[in-house]
């Protein structure tokens, strides 16, 4: 019987003809060119984390889990050369013992670093561009099989670092490393109209600033996390496990069942939240950035200009005021510097990125379909890792370099072995 593949949020699977685990590059390498010879199609899968049918592998599944380990650094420069299936959770404990750290996370550390920078996977910071951007070489294998060093003057590399699986079995990653730091990290609700008046500000005073606008309440939960040189002063133990595990996880759990059960609800049980968040501390910045995530959701985010996010965020409130729409999940705003990866939703543009959830098994396409209308009137940007409806015609007129990019593809996967129905449908055949 055919062993099933099925991403992290449920929303995905698939039944592979063939899973083949590879130990080292040569093995990819071999796994693709017999695929190819015989007309094969090949998906190399992560920690399955994306909510997109990006990793479905219905025919050759490379699974990265055994290609796992750190090859070099780090160097006097700070770069590391990592085997691609490496998790950012395991990174970021190996960098730690060496003084290092990542310059920046996402909400989670469970992703592999080719699956993170694959999708453009990224923090909050709005001097700092997403994970790919860090990434100074790569070591790919082609369509073809071949393998191909892609180094960090080599104008290919804006083209691969955001490659969503369509030009190559990423086998290795050169990834530049910061000395470790510490954060110190304040989280306190706020008025939403306080934050959206304030939005500059406090995205420009704060190295890491987010937001969680609560639906049908007035509250924001805000963090704002700041480098400091004052000494570690953790959560104590238990309220660590309160707040972190407990009231985010196991309480906000209920919350969403109960939610689900009875919808009509959600309004007042959303008032218990702003309630919840207050509190400061100074801890490793791996530790601060990444989050248990024990409740299963799927996800929706887009990148916008930044300029246009009070704009977007107000549409948003307002929209589901007047749809009537019962979302017990908080909208979560973030902020990047521009990049030049050509496929970065953050590309040649500052960005301040808008996420929406809906907790597992509610029917999200209503709320989703209406957050992505506004999204398109400023000229939003989808996570390649996260629901959304675009197509190529669509994506197209987003990205300047559009075109180059498809080039790349043609030349690197001429055959279309990497192909799979999220990408026929996002850059077509
Ligand atoms: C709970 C949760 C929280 C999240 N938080 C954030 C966040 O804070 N910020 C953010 O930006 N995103 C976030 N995401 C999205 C997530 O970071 C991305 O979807 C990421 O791609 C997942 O990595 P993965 O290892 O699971 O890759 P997968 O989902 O397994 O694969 C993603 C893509 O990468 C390709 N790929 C994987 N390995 C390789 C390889 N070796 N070579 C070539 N292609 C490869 C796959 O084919 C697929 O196209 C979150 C997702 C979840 C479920």
């Amino acid at each position: 019987m055919r062993k099933k593949w099925s991403n992290w949020a449920g929303n995905q699977q698939a039944t592979p003809r063939s899973w083949v685990k590879p130990q080292n590059l040569h093995e990819i390498s071999a796994a693709v060119r017999d695929a190819s010879a015989q007309g094969r199609r090949v998906k190399a899968v992560g920690s399955g984390h994306s909510f997109t049918g990006a990793a479905v592998a219905q025919d050759v599944l490379i699974d990265m889990s055994c290609m796992s380990r750190v090859l070099t650094g780090p160097d006097e420069n700070g770069i590391v050369e990592l085997e691609a299936g490496i998790t950012l959770s395991a990174l970021n404990e190996f960098l730690f013992l060496h003084g290092r750290a990542l310059e920046n996370l996402g909400d989670i550390s469970y992703q592999t670093i080719s699956g993170a920078i694959s999708t453009g996977t990224h923090g909050t910071g709005q001097k700092i561009g997403g994970l790919a951007q860090q990434v100074v070489g790569l070591t790919l294998i082609d369509g073809r099989g071949n393998i191909v060093v892609v180094e960090e003057d080599d104008p290919l590399l804006q083209f691969v670092r955001v490659g969503v699986g369509a030009v190559g079995i990423i086998a290795h990653v050169k990834i530049r490393t910061v000395n470790k730091f510490v954060l110190h990290v304040e989280e306190k609700p706020m008025r939403l109209s306080y934050v959206l008046e304030n939005l500059e500000g406090l995205a420009s005073r704060n190295d890491h600033f987010e937001f969680f606008w609560i639906p049908h309440t007035k509250w924001a939960l805000t963090k704002q996390n700041n480098r400091t040189e004052l000494p570690l002063q953790p959560l104590p133990p238990f309220k660590k496990w309160w707040q972190k595990s407990f009231m985010e996880n196991t309480a906000f759990g209920v919350v969403c069942r109960v939610g689900k059960l009875l919808p009509a609800l959600i309004p007042r049980l959303a008032t218990a939240l702003p309630g919840s968040g207050s509190t400061s501390y100074i801890d490793e910045s791996f530790r601060v950035f990444a989050s248990e995530r024990r409740v299963k959701f799927v996800e929706m985010e887009y990148a916008i200009p930044r300029e246009h996010c009070r704009a977007a965020l107000e549409d948003i409130v307002r929209m589901i005021d007047e749809k009537n729409f019962k979302v017990s999940f908080p909208v979560e705003a973030r902020f990047t510097a521009a990049d030049n990866n050509v496929l970065s939703t953050a590309h040649a543009r500052q960005s301040a990125y808008i996420a929406v959830h809906m907790f597992k098994g509610c029917d999200y396409l209503p709320y989703f379909t209406s957050v992505a209308e506004i999204m398109a009137h400023y000229s939003g940007r989808p996570h390649w890792g996260k629901m959304h409806f675009l197509t190529h015609e669509h994506l197209s007129v987003l990205y300047p370099r559009w075109t180059e990019f498809l080039a790349v593809r043609d030349q690197l996967d001429p055959s279309r072995t990497f192909d799979n129905d999220y990408l026929e449908q996002v850059f077509g055949k």
